[in-house]
């Protein structure tokens, strides 16, 4: 292995500390704790295990957490009611529904009902209008998290080349929207892109995005490239584990021979989802209260 490593758990570990020494200032200039509220409908076992780790994350920073478990037939009406009261909450400052709902649930209906100022997922239109036109508001996490990596590795980013790869609204298109205000040149490849390791060979940084294990070779990279590796698949079971491994979309061995720094699965982008998730429910704590917070603190 010739790459650097980028060490995801360690930055958001350092990110969360900061979120904590923000949070216990907040609450003395508030008169209260910073909120965010966590929403799940059903009890699909992934989902659960997120919402667990969100929660214990959330308080061990100093923040409150308020969790609502709502069962799986659950109607709309409901969820929205919740919503409404939640938006009305001052104490709450952040809400985030789990994401899959329910079949029977509208999805699109239950995000646009969350006040844009307190969706700390940043998936409602009006925050993805916000970060296409240049205002402020919130972006999604994971995607943000990756730029915060990007950022921390490289500097400044301006007319380096990009390929996102995947254009989902939760991580690819917000990714390219960050990387275009960065002005990195963006190409955005998926399943229709034709010949993706000839794109993919283009850039100074690939971003995976795909949600297929191991999709890119070593091979397709430019040498050097940095390389931000999204994905979480679990592999099957081979004999002698109870659980499958766990990889990225990238083939790391490969890859980590070519890129310049890459980050690994687990311990790259996904400790940086939670991470985020705290600096912006911390980020509408301030903006809700009126309490200042420095334009780079976090
Ligand atoms: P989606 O399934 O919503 O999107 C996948 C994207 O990949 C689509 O745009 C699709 O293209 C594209 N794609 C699929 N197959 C190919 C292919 N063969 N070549 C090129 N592009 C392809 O996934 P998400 O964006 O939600 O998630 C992507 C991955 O990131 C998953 O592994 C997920 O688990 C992980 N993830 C990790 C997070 C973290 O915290 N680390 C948070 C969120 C996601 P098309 O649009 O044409 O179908």
């Amino acid at each position: 292995m010739s790459a650097a490593l980028i060490d995801g758990k360690a930055f958001a570990a350092t990110l969360r500390a900061k979120v904590a020494g923000y949070a216990a200032t907040f609450e003395q200039s508030a008169g209260r704790k910073a909120g965010l509220a966590v929403v799940l409908v059903g009890d699909d076992p992934a989902s659960q295990v997120y919402v667990r780790s969100k929660g214990k994350a959330t308080t061990e920073c100093g923040m409150a957490g308020f969790e609502h478990k709502l069962p799986d037939d659950t109607a709309e009406d409901v969820l929205l009611v919740l919503i409404a009261r939640l938006n009305a909450d001052p104490a709450v400052d952040g809400i985030l529904v789990q994401l899959p709902l329910p079949p029977h649930i509208n999805e699109q209906k239950v995000i646009a009902a969350i006040d844009p100022d307190k969706d700390v997922d940043g998936f409602n239109v009006v925050n993805v209008g916000r970060l296409a036109t240049g205002l402020h508001g919130f972006v999604p996490c994971t995607p943000l998290g990756c730029l915060m990596l990007l950022k921390d590795r490289l500097g400044d980013l301006s007319g380096l080349d990009v390929v996102v790869i995947g254009r989902s609204n939760i991580v690819g298109k917000p990714m390219a929207q960050l990387l275009l205000k960065e002005s990195c040149t963006v190409t955005i490849a998926h399943s229709r892109t034709k010949d993706l390791p000839e794109v993919v060979r283009r850039a100074d940084i690939v971003v995976a995005a795909v949600g297929r294990p191991e999709m890119v070779k070593g091979s397709w990279l430019k040498p050097g490239a940095t390389v931000i590796d999204v994905g979480i698949n679990r592999l099957p079971p081979v004999e002698g584990e109870n659980r499958g491994r766990l990889v990225g979309d990238v083939d790391f061995a490969s890859a980590a021979e070519v890129a310049g720094a890459i980050t690994p699965v687990p311990g790259g982008v996904g400790p940086m989802t939670i991470a985020v998730l705290l600096r912006n429910t911390l980020v509408a704590a301030h903006r809700n209260a009126r309490v200042a917070l420095a334009k780079d603190a976090l």
